[in-house]
């Protein structure tokens, strides 16, 4: 898929101050490229992002609302999430970006960039994926086809 539109989380670093930096963002689907998904309201993003030089470490929640087909009585329902954001960019000459064979528990949580800008981007639309369960229940109690 090509996207043309800019990311409305390019974040230039040399714009952010040291110290920290508030974000709010409202988002929809194909801001994130999550077209195939239905919300019932615009992705709430709000970030810190902690500026140590050129290293960036990037805190928030990420609170957005679904419409999902429940697997057991196959009835559309919402459901409401806030992930959590924890991440760090580090700024590294391009021709030095590690090459990562096995991932360390704190590679999850890194990632290397070498120009002014580093998108937030797939960040968030990763953590949205990885939220939605596989197989989702409208309720625990749910009595499934009646
Ligand atoms: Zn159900």
């Amino acid at each position: 898929m090509v996207t043309v539109k800019k990311s409305k989380l390019l974040i230039n670093v040399n714009a952010v101050p040291n110290g920290v930096t508030k974000i709010s963002k409202e988002l929809d689907a194909n801001d994130l490229d999550l077209g195939h998904l239905e919300f019932c309201s615009p992705i709430k993003v709000d970030l810190e992002l902690t500026k140590n030089a050129n290293n960036v470490r990037v805190t928030g929640t990420v609170d957005f609302c679904l419409k999902l087909i429940c697997v057991n009585c196959l009835e559309e329902f919402e459901r409401q999430f806030s992930e959590k954001v924890y991440q760090e960019y580090i700024r590294v000459a391009a021709k030095k970006i590690p090459f990562v064979e096995q991932l360390e528990e704190v590679d999850f949580i890194r990632e290397y960039y070498s120009q002014d800008f580093f998108d937030l981007s797939p960040l968030i639309h990763d953590i949205i994926i990885l939220a939605i369960p596989l197989a989702p229940w409208c309720r625990v109690d749910c009595k499934g086809i009646e």
